[in-house]
């Protein structure tokens, strides 16, 4: 039910091991930066077959729990159950959700904005499962199990990782294959268009307080301040990890394609490599198509190269003793400065550079080595804010050309915010 001017909105953001959901309440329209949610839950399902573990936290408190479960999207009942009943009820029942947004990975061509799901709306994401083969389907699993849970009354929209990146101009979108692929959909896409575009906006936000895109060098006194960034990069690192060229608040280039293994180095993806390297693979070394995937996809990046492992603190805490922990480091700053360097001349120049995600918010060592690489560009950091950042703040010194953000992401607020939007 709801009251004039309120809206509850339960975001549903699942992986291919886990579910996150949060429970906000609205009373008017968002505000820039996320209030805490009333309710929120986690559920794990990838470290023991049959089983998922459940954390949830409400009312100052937070329960755990583990069930045993027959496939992934029957831990939504039992999870979702949780704001209605128990300790952690925070709603009388499931007529008190306003609506429910999913995080939808792929929307192809169809869905260039946020939906409002229908069977057509369904159809839609299904015909994208060979495209995102890890995320649409269990997304659309999720979309019907929470149908089955909240009841048809309750309004359920999608919100695409690729919708931002729809704006992209058509020469970005064609790969230079033979036309007839892009008939087929073979296209760029991109992906994390959620989080670019939260922190795409929220840097915005901060620069435009600060007196925009010069930043601390804007004088009180002065006739007006100067308008905020309109040339930005938006540098999503986490386990994966793509850049967004953002100009004007629309993305116009991306580092992923096609799917997220385009562009960076990730933790356990390639990025990018000379497509050669994969005809040499299936015609002299016997790949098939699933063994390329899982190598691609899970035994290279800073895993494959180091041999020690994807995740980025142990690669800083091996890369003094170990040469190949140091090679891996060295490739991923020099892959993504490169990457920037392409993204700046997309744009034409650059404003501001924000840094987001696990490795952009917390690896300091990798934003000095990158911005060392970019000073050509005018990006000069303040090696002191650098070291120990608060989040979303200017790290730029204050003579730097270009200012140099972090920016805490928070894709589940993006997507109660698109809720919010299409509701209204
Ligand atoms: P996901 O893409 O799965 O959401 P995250 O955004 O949480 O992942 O990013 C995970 C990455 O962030 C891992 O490589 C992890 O090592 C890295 N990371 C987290 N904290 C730090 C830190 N303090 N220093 C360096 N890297 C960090």
């Amino acid at each position: 039910m709801e009251v004039a001017g309120r809206m509850n909105i339960l975001v549903l953001n699942g992986g291919s091991s886990t579910l996150k959901a949060t429970f906000r309440r609205l009373n008017g329209a968002p505000p820039p930066v996320p209030p805490a949610p009333l309710w929120n839950a986690q559920a794990d399902w990838g470290r023991q077959p049959g089983k998922a573990q459940i954390r949830v936290g409400a009312n100052g408190q937070r329960f755990e729990r583990e069930l045993d479960i027959e496939a992934p999207a029957a831990v939504l009942q039992p999870v979702l159950e949780t704001l209605w009943r128990g300790p952690s009820k925070v709603i009388g029942g499931p007529e008190d959700i306003g609506v429910v947004g999913h995080r939808v990975v792929h929307g192809g061509h169809a869905f260039q904005q946020t939906a409002r799901i229908t069977p057509e709306v369904k159809d839609g994401i299904r015909r994208y499962v060979d495209f995102a083969p890890e995320h649409n389907r269990l997304e659309l699993e999720a979309i019907e199990a929470a149908e089955q849970v909240v009841g048809p009354a309750v309004p359920q929209v999608a919100v695409f990782d690729t919708a931002f990146h729809a704006t992209l101009p058509f020469y970005a979108k064609v790969y230079p294959v033979p036309y007839a692929w892009y008939e087929r959909g073979v296209a760029r896409y991109g992906f994390h268009g959620i989080s670019h575009q939260y922190v795409s906006r929220r840097a915005a936000e901060i620069l435009g307080r600060n007196g925009g895109a010069a930043g601390s060098a804007w004088q009180h006194g002065q006739a007006e301040p100067p308008a905020p960034p309109q040339r930005m990069i938006t540098c999503h690192l986490g386990n994966g990890a793509s850049l967004a060229a953002v100009c004007g608040g629309k993305s116009i280039d991306t580092t992923m394609g096609f799917t997220p293994l385009e562009g960076l180095m990730m933790g356990t993806r390639s990025g990018s490599i000379d497509p050669g390297i994969l005809i040499y693979a299936v015609r002299h070394r016997g790949y098939g198509a699933d063994q390329l995937d899982r190598v691609l996809n899970k035994e290279s990046g800073l895993k494959g190269v180091s041999g020690i492992s994807g995740d980025m603190r142990e690669i800083l805490a091996a890369r003094d003793t170990n040469e190949r922990a140091r090679l891996a480091f060295d490739i991923y700053v020099y892959r993504l400065v490169r990457e920037i360097g392409g993204m700046a001349a997309s744009l034409g120049g650059l404003d501001a550079l924000v840094f987001t995600a696990g490795i952009g918010e917390n690896c300091a060592p990798l934003r000095q080595a990158a911005c060392e690489r970019l000073g050509f560009l005018g990006v000069q950091l303040d090696s002191g804010k650098n070291a120990a950042p608060e989040m979303d703040t200017d790290i730029a010194s204050a003579g730097s050309r270009v200012r140099v953000l972090v920016v805490h992401t928070e894709e589940d607020w993006e997507i109660a915010r698109e809720c919010w939007r299409m509701m209204r």
